[in-house]
């Protein structure tokens, strides 16, 4: 071989968003999820810094759709990119609508920019449009699962299910060197066997390089059913006739939700009160999830996977008026909106409506990332800016910390054990520092596993 194997972290590397990280061997440069900087202003201007040369990468692989892992394709086909995009088929599904979404995001930011002269540019352009979306989604490639498939001369591909949303996958990536072949596995994110709609993560046996996340990598989530705390909330907003707003990503989350509550209420466990979903793309999403049938943990006789997924005064909400209109109307009842994150999309509204009354509950169900508005509101800020804005925050704020789609440290670590070959070196590549640096002490200690967190752009040769 001319050169030497490589992998360069040109995402992620200590935050949690904007993963991309590039293989190179035989002259091929493969470039492992393509996501989105998301949160803070800093670090989503790194969305705006070009690849010099875009056209330089042969092929994208996703481990998953979501955005901080997908959502950077479009601007990289807009930047000359124009080779396949590997996926397994659920993420090609799930892209087709959250990419769309995410450059829709993005030209309404733009616009807002503009009507409000909020952008020190002017006039504010997008990231990214929906015709460079459309673009990027006509060259996605789906593969199949659970089977070697070589994409070029002596480098080949595995998807196998990683158990975090619907098409979730570890990337195995096996490149055949002059003596032996070296694997690499990426993790993605990572899921766990406790969620309701979707499977678990499968076992790997044996993989030379680890490319880890460690999200949840310092922390052991509550095993407690989460259950209780969402009929805790509903009983006291059915009570006080208020409004419980629980802040979903579209995509996983909002499943998981949406069964939790029905399952609540067949077991007369929370009153019927309407329950809205006010998220086409949380929607579309649920239909994507029935087609996909044999990554579901629920039962194969049961008729429609809609229908448990729709407690009993369920609706969803499709336009933009009539989410505004939810905004004023009076409770009880339970909105589900995104983002998750509180990064956007329709839910800001509703927290702007809601915030100021103490009878109202925000329900937190997944991870907030640093210096988000939902960290910020976990942290109990007393006011906080929405739309250029001061809300004051009067409302119960709650965290349901064990309906994480991540696995936690507790996860990671048994997954890892569970390899009968141990990897050479483990990379972790997606994640707080803090909780990096604690799952690598773990994973050096308890392990014995040569653990490496690498910086932005950070290169290494691999052997
Ligand atoms: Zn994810």
């Amino acid at each position: 071989m001319s050169q030497k194997p490589s992998i360069q972290f040109l995402g992620a590397a200590k935050t949690v968003t904007g993963s991309k990280t590039l293989v190179s061997a035989h002259g091929k440069n493969i470039l492992v999820d393509c996501g989105l900087f998301q949160g803070p202003k800093a670090i989503r201007e790194l969305n705006w810094m070009e690849f010099t040369d875009a056209s330089m990468f042969d092929a994208v692989i996703l481990t998953h759709a979501h955005i901080d892992h997908s959502g950077y394709l479009p601007k990289l086909v807009k930047e000359g990119f124009a080779g396949p995009i590997y996926c397994s088929q659920g993420t090609f599904d799930l892209c087709e609508i959250m990419l769309m979404d995410s450059a829709h995001l993005q030209e309404e930011d733009a616009k807002f920019a503009n009507k409000t002269k909020h952008s020190k540019h002017y006039p504010a352009l997008p990231l990214y449009t929906t015709a460079d979306a459309e673009k990027a989604l006509t060259l996605f490639k789906p593969l199949p699962k659970n089977q070697w498939l070589e994409l070029f001369p002596n480098i080949s591909v595995q998807l196998l299910r990683s158990g975090h949303i619907l098409g979730s996958s570890f990337v195995q990536i096996a490149i055949q060197d002059d003596y032996k072949p070296i694997t690499i596995t990426f993790s993605g994110d990572i899921g766990n066997n406790r969620q309701n709609v979707i499977k678990g993560p499968v076992p790997i046996l044996e993989t030379d390089y680890l490319v880890m996340e460690g999200t949840y990598g310092d922390r052991v989530q509550a095993k407690t059913d989460p259950s209780d705390i969402i009929a805790e909330c509903v009983n006291k907003v059915a009570k006080k006739g208020s409004v419980l707003v629980i802040p979903s990503f579209a995509v996983g989350r909002s499943q998981e939700i949406l069964y939790l509550l029905r399952k609540l209420e067949a077991e007369n466990k929370i009153p019927e009160i309407p329950v809205y979903l006010d998220s086409p793309m949380a929607v579309e999403a649920t239909r994507i999830y029935m087609r996909h049938r044999d990554e579901l943990k629920l039962d194969s006789d049961e008729k429609s996977f809609i229908e448990p997924l729709c407690s009993h005064c369920f609706e969803t909400v499709k336009s933009a008026d009539d989410s505004m209109l939810l905004c004023m109307q009076e409770g009880p009842m339970v909105v589900v909106s995104a983002a998750g994150m509180l990064t956007g999309g329709r839910v800001l509204h509703h927290l702007k409506a809601r915030l100021p009354n103490p009878d109202n509950i925000v329900l937190f169900v997944g991870w907030q990332a640093e210096e988000t508005k939902g960290r910020l509101l976990q942290q109990g800020l007393p006011k906080i800016r929405i739309h250029h804005q001061e809300v004051d925050v009067e409302a119960e704020i709650q965290t349901a910390d064990s309906l994480s789609a991540h696995g936690d440290s507790e996860d990671i670590l048994n997954w890892v054990r569970m390899i009968d070959k141990k990897p050479k070196t483990v990379f972790l590549n997606h994640g707080e520092e803090s909780a990096l640096n604690t799952l690598r002490y773990r994973f050096e200690n308890e392990l014995g596993l040569n653990t490496l967190i690498p910086n932005f752009e950070q290169k290494y040769f691999l052997e």
